[in-house]
Formats: C-alpha cells, structure tokens, sequence
C-alpha cells in the first residue's frame, strides 16, 4: 500500500476536479475534495468533501491540513470565452487570492507536490492571430501579453509557483491546459465552453434547424477529452518537472467544423447563424507537444470524433430529461378550470454564484 497517497483536490465540486477524484480513488488513494460548491450533476466519489471559500486563508490550511502528500489546485473561477471575457476584475481577484493562499497553506503544512492548473489563455495574443495556427510551445507565453483578466492571473499563478520552487525548494507542477471537454461539465448558464455549448445547442435544435455561431466560425483551435486531461495530469504530477508544459491535442478544428462533427453525431442537418458581434478569443490556438512527449512519454490521443459523441449523448439526456419536467410542470400548472397563462418552469437548479 506504500504507493497509495493522502490527496486534495481543490475544485473538485467542478469538472476537471470531479473527474479526477473518481479517478484517484479507482487508483486506490485516499482523497479530499474541497470546493465552494458541491459537484452539480453527480455524488463525489472523495473520501471527505469540503465545502470551502478558498479565497481565505484559514479554509485553505484547512483544506490542506492532515498529512497530505499531493494537491491538484483546480480551483478557479472561470468559463468559456463569453464568461472570461466579461469578467475580469472578478476572475482575477478571485483566482489570484484562491492560488496565493492554496500555495502557501500547502507549503505550511508540508504537501510535498502541489499542481497548478494553468491555461493557454496566458500565450502571447500576438501568436495567435492566423486560424492555421502554429502550435505554441511553451516558451510563447513571453514576451507577455495574455488574454486580459484570466490569462494574465495564470500566468503571474505560474511565476508565483516558479517563485515557491526558487525560494522554498517546494515541489511545484505547472499545467496549461488547451480547452477540455467531456460529460459532467457545464453546458448551460453562461459558464459553458464552445463543445458544451454547441452540444446543448444541437440538441435543443430541430433537425433542419440552425443555431448561433460566435464570430464567422473559422477561429480555430484543440480540444481535449476529459480522459486524457486525467492520464496526463497524474503522469505531470509524478514527473521531476517544473516548468510549465502544455496538456491538449495538436488536432486543430475550426468552430464551423466543430458544429458540423455535433450535426454528424446527433444526426441533424443544423445551419450555422453566425453572430459577429459575439465574444471569439483568439483567432486560432493550437498546442505544440514536443515539450510534453519528451517529459512525459506520452500525449493525448482521443480523437474529437469519438469524445464529442460521449459528450453530446450525455448533454442530450440532459436537455431531453429537462424538456419533459417542463412539459410535466406545464401540465400540472394549468389544470382544467384554470384560467391564468401557465407559469414557466424552470428546471435546471439556480447555480451559485461567487460572493464578490
Ligand atoms: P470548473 O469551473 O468546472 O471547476 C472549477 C471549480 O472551482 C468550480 O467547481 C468552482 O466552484 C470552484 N471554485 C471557484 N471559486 C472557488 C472558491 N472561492 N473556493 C473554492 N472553490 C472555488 O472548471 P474546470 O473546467 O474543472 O477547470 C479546472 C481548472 O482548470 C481551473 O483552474 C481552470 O482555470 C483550468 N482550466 C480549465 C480548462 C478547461 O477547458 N476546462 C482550460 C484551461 C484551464
């Protein structure tokens, strides 16, 4: 049993995190999750689960007390390209308070690895301006100039790590992550990214039907499943790196082509509305992976076509099992001898937001 560790996940009320603790405990270790919300669509499979603000010191050196050997720092506020790019004075006064006290909570009570998650949000803008994208490696992200508010938090997260490592000898691990998608994450309320949100759109659309498309939806760039995001962050986890390494897929795809891959899985003909006054990012952004083969011995590998279909069957059920409740809810609220208009119903749970 000596290879079983005492792990925190933070963030593991939210996607990437909830997944990882199913993950590590399939694995054998022991794990806490901690989060400022429980997981929305399913039980945590985490030994203990804290509901914590971890902007605040004193819920950070709680998170981390008790002989912990590892922690996955995935806490965060954030979302797709319509969130991050409307909220800047909050993601970064939220995350930079959240990475500042998990780091030095955990090098207070002694964790021997601490992951930061990173984003490729923090390469150089200027890299990125051409849809047939040179894949970015890492040393992109200088001279900086990231995407504002979220990609400039990141990557100060990231120095502040390098930081730790200089002056504490503290064993730091930095990933940045190109878009991942998959079951479980958020497809609705404005958080959701590109995948997510084509898939509910797809779903929710008639066949024949047309959704909206941000931008002319030639903006290209990587996505990677979930499985892969899990494989490759415990194998960055247990390597002797600490520089920050890019975790994505180098297959490029622009977002019509996206839609048209959902079209094909959901078996609809969809036409694309392009709205060009909506939020795009960068204009293409693709992973370049040498850095991570040679550290690592492996890359991600699932290919879109068949990560997509998981994911669209799942947000399919989800929209589909939302439509009849509000059919049933319709039903009920506007029974015989009743003359008022039937109240709407609105079934997916208010989802929690920040206290700011
Ligand atoms: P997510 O939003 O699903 O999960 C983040 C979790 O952090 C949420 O459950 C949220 O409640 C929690 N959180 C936010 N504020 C908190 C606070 N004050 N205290 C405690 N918990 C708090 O996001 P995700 O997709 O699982 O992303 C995980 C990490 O990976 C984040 O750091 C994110 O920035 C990074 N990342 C993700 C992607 C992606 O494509 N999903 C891309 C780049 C980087």
């Amino acid at each position: 049993m000596e290879n079983k560790k005492r792990v925190l996940v933070s963030g593991a009320g939210g996607f990437i995190g909830h997944h990882l603790v199913r993950r590590l405990k399939e694995e054998g270790h022991w794990v806490r999750g901690a989060d400022i919300k429980y997981p929305e669509y399913d039980a945590s499979a985490a030994d203990e689960f804290e509901v914590l603000d971890l902007r605040k010191a004193e819920n950070c050196l709680l998170a981390t007390r008790g002989g912990i050997d590892e922690v996955y720092n995935l806490a965060a506020d954030m979302g797709g390209i319509g969130y991050i790019t409307a909220s800047h004075a909050d993601i970064s006064r939220n995350n930079i308070l959240i990475n500042a006290q998990m780091i030095e909570a955990s090098r207070q009570n002694g964790i021997k690895r601490f992951l930061f998650s990173s984003s490729a949000c923090v390469y150089n803008q200027s890299k990125q301006r051409d849809p047939d994208a040179r894949p970015l490696r890492e040393e992109d992200a200088y001279p900086a100039d990231p995407e504002p508010g979220y990609g400039w938090e990141k990557l100060f997260a990231e120095e502040l790590c390098r930081y730790y490592y200089q002056d504490f000898g503290f064993e730091t691990r930095i990933v940045r992550f190109h878009n991942v998608y998959g079951p479980l994450g958020t497809y609705d309320g404005g958080k959701e990214k590109a995948p997510a949100a084509i898939c509910r759109k797809i779903a929710l659309a008639k066949d024949d039907g047309e959704i909206e498309v941000w931008g002319d939806g030639e903006q290209t760039r990587s996505f990677m499943y979930i499985d892969d995001c899990l494989e490759g962050l415990i194998r960055i986890m247990g390597s002797q790196y600490h520089e920050p390494l890019n975790l994505g897929t180098d297959e490029l795809v622009t977002i019509n082509g996206l839609v048209d891959i959902v079209a094909g899985i959901a078996g609809k003909r969809i036409r694309r509305q392009h709205n060009p006054s909506g939020p795009q990012g960068v204009r293409g952004r693709n992973s370049d992976n040498t850095r991570l083969r040679a550290t690592i011995n492996w890359e991600p590998s699932i290919a879109l076509e068949q990560g997509l279909a998981s994911t669209y069957r799942w947000i399919a059920s989800r929209v589909e099992s939302e439509r009849s409740s509000a059919d049933t809810t319709a039903t009920l609220t506007s029974q015989p001898g009743d003359n008022s208009e039937p109240k709407k119903s609105r079934v997916v749970a208010a989802k929690p937001r920040l206290a700011s």
